[in-house]
């Protein structure tokens, strides 16, 4: 019975907090957030990361209040998003399981670089490192023929890790993602879409 009062209260005092904020209410909660200034921006930007903080970068012309405001604005939001981040696993460093992702995706890719530079017409393999990467799965540097792929990928499993491979293979004959491109992928890998959204799904 506590629990259910308890509830209705948290939904109450949103409900209150959603309806001041609507209201433009100057004593809304703001929540803690870190500011950088950058000279070359157009317009305010807030990120909450992998970790929960929450980084706004802001023109310099945009008063300290305006910026109080604009983060209030979008609290609720922010909630949401830092009650996911404490479900994620802490993002990866260097250290024990880095290394142990690194031998199993190593162990992978001694079966599917050969079969995918064969079924592609890649030749010769590119060199492939291995790297901890903060916002991309892979990269692909086709001039150097040397291709990145994100360590992290070691915890999403062989699917994931073939896709994003597959992908970077792609890139050493389309460069960016048009036309062309997907349709390298369309043919060699048909349920690219459906291994792209599980990788997106957290
Ligand atoms: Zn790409």
């Amino acid at each position: 019975m506590a629990q259910i009062f308890h509830r209705f209260l948290a939904v109450g005092v949103a409900a209150v907090r959603r309806a001041l904020m609507v209201g433009g209410d100057m004593n809304a909660p703001v929540p803690q957030y870190s500011l950088t200034r950058r000279k070359n921006m157009r317009r305010t930007v807030l990120r909450v990361g992998a970790d929960g903080a929450v980084r706004v970068s802001a023109p310099p012309w945009v008063a300290r209040r305006e910026i109080d405001e604009f983060v209030a604005s979008k609290a609720a939001w922010i909630a949401r998003r830092q009650a996911l981040a404490d479900t994620l696993p802490a993002p990866l460093t260097a250290g024990l399981e880095a290394e142990q992702l690194k031998t199993w995706i190593w162990e992978q890719l001694d079966d599917l670089m050969p079969v995918w530079c064969a079924r592609m017409g890649v030749e010769p393999q590119p060199r492939v490192s291995l790297k901890i990467m903060k916002s991309r799965w892979g990269s692909c540097n086709a001039l150097r023929r040397s291709i990145s792929l994100n360590v992290e990928l070691g915890r999403r499993g062989r699917d994931a890790l073939e896709y994003v491979l597959v992908h970077e293979l792609a890139h050493l004959f389309e460069s960016n993602h048009g036309p062309g491109f997907y349709a390298l992928m369309d043919l060699h890998l048909p349920d690219w879409k459906q291994r792209r959204k599980a990788l997106r799904a957290r």
